[in-house]
């Protein structure tokens, strides 16, 4: 089996050389604001934030039952200690501590000064005002110390960084109501052909209707982002280069499905040509051979194919790492597993393939990977079927049942 598309008078750009080429080429974005925590959520942090109180902000109680100081108890027999006020998480104990007694306390109330520890209730034996303190019991135990989660003055969360719903109750806890946020990033996306239809419109012979727009949609769907969507171009020059150079003027990222490729009737790369920079337009990869990126004025272009699992590829494997960066994150490595293969799985060598898997895993947590179905960057079938890619190197020859591949899943849950 010979892949035909691999071979050209030019070898074609591997998928980590056409990565490399984005990401020396992307400037990311340097504009910020501040928003409100309430705003926050997606949003990438643009400088370190530093905490303005200790967390926990006293030493505090993490059981409900009895504060004591450790010397009480030091002698290895059975103490008794007088009772004498309550602490509540927010109303503390107001008096002073002496020598042989202890304070009721609940989970959270702060500590009294002179305490140490707390005993917690299920190990007391309370007798009128007494409680009784079991000869085993552990000094300095069931306290949480102020500032042990966060210093005040501290380093509460480096940048850059997606505020995450965990971020946002860190923040909130060291008392940051506000955050530097970098802008969100504007891209618009269109979707060429002359065939395309939209939703609620009759297809007449030969006319499909638009599916792409709804995948990129999904898949813009980012804090980080600001989304245009910029409808259906049909194949024409000047209008795809009008449409094309207008969104320039006020986007940093515009991307494309369709005519990317080199029928008669695609037209992106010329375009890119005439009204901007090609920086390439083919790579050696399965699905998603046509992918041009480059430039028009100041927003970077990604010319993608029109096929929706050319475009899920394409896009998860070089659009996201491009926008991360331009959006003004650090470079990350998608999450890769090794499974066992549970399909024979066809493939030329020439190019990297990321053919459409279901990944499951047993209950002692080994995966296995199956092919989700017949494979075809038009089939949105199988890809909705599917959960993974299983990615195969551009050398390999096919897979036989029970070898292993490495899988990329599409989402953290399988
Ligand atoms: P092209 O790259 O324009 O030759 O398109 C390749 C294939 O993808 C053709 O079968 C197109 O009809 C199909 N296609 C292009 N754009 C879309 C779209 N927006 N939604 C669904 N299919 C599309
Ligand atoms: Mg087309």
């Amino acid at each position: 089996m010979i892949d035909r598309c691999a071979f050209g008078p030019k070898p074609l750009l591997t998928v980590d050389e056409a990565l490399a080429r984005i990401r020396s080429a992307i400037d990311p974005i340097q504009e910020t604001e501040t928003v409100p925590l309430t705003a926050a959520l997606g949003r990438i942090l643009a400088r370190p934030v530093y905490a303005a109180v200790n967390v926990p902000g006293d030493n505090n109680a993490a059981m409900d039952g009895y504060a004591f100081a450790s010397r009480e108890v030091a002698s290895g027999h059975e103490v008794a200690l007088r009772c004498v006020g309550t602490s509540w998480a927010g109303r503390p104990f107001q008096g002073l501590l002496a020598a042989g007694e202890c304070v009721r306390i609940f989970t959270g109330a702060v500590v009294p000064k002179q305490a140490d520890s707390v005993l917690m209730q299920e190990q007391a034996r309370v007798d009128g005002p007494l409680v009784h303190f079991p000869a085993q019991v552990k000094a300095k135990q069931n306290v949480r110390m102020a500032g042990e989660d966060v210093r005040q003055g501290g380093l509460v969360c480096a940048y850059p960084k997606t505020l995450t719903p965990i971020g946002l109750s860190l923040l909130a806890a060291a008392g940051i109501a506000e955050v530097p946020v970098l802008r969100p990033i504007k891209i618009a996306f269109f979707s060429t052909g002359d065939e395309l239809v939209a939703l609620g419109q009759t297809l007449a012979t030969g006319q499909i209707y638009d599916s792409n727009r709804y995948l990129l949609m999904g898949l813009l769907a980012d804090n980080a982002y600001t989304v245009i969507d910029g409808g259906v171009i049909a194949d024409d020059k000047d209008g795809l280069e009008a449409k094309l150079v207008e969104a320039s003027r006020y986007c940093d990222a515009i991307i494309t499905t369709g005519g990317a490729s080199v029928g008669e009737a695609d037209y992106i790369r010329e375009i890119l040509q005439r009204c901007g920079q090609v920086d390439f337009w083919k790579i050696a990869m399965k699905p998603g051979k046509p992918l041009a990126f480059g430039k028009i004025g100041a927003g970077y272009f990604f010319g993608l194919p029109g096929n929706p699992g050319a475009v899920f590829a394409t896009f998860q494997h070089l659009v996201v790492p491009a926008l991360r960066q331009l959006a003004g994150l650090s470079a990350k490595q998608p999450l890769r597993v090794r499974a066992t293969c549970t399909s024979a799985l066809k493939k030329a060598p020439g190019r990297q393939e990321f053919q459409a898997g279901i990944l499951s895993q047993d209950a002692a947590g080994e995966f296995f990977v199956g092919s989700a179905g017949q494979q075809g960057s038009h089939l949105l079938a199988t890809l909705h079927k599917a959960n993974c890619h299983i990615v195969l190197p551009s050398e390999c020859q096919g897979v036989q049942l029970g070898e292993q591949v490495i899988v990329e899943p599409f989402s953290v849950f399988i």
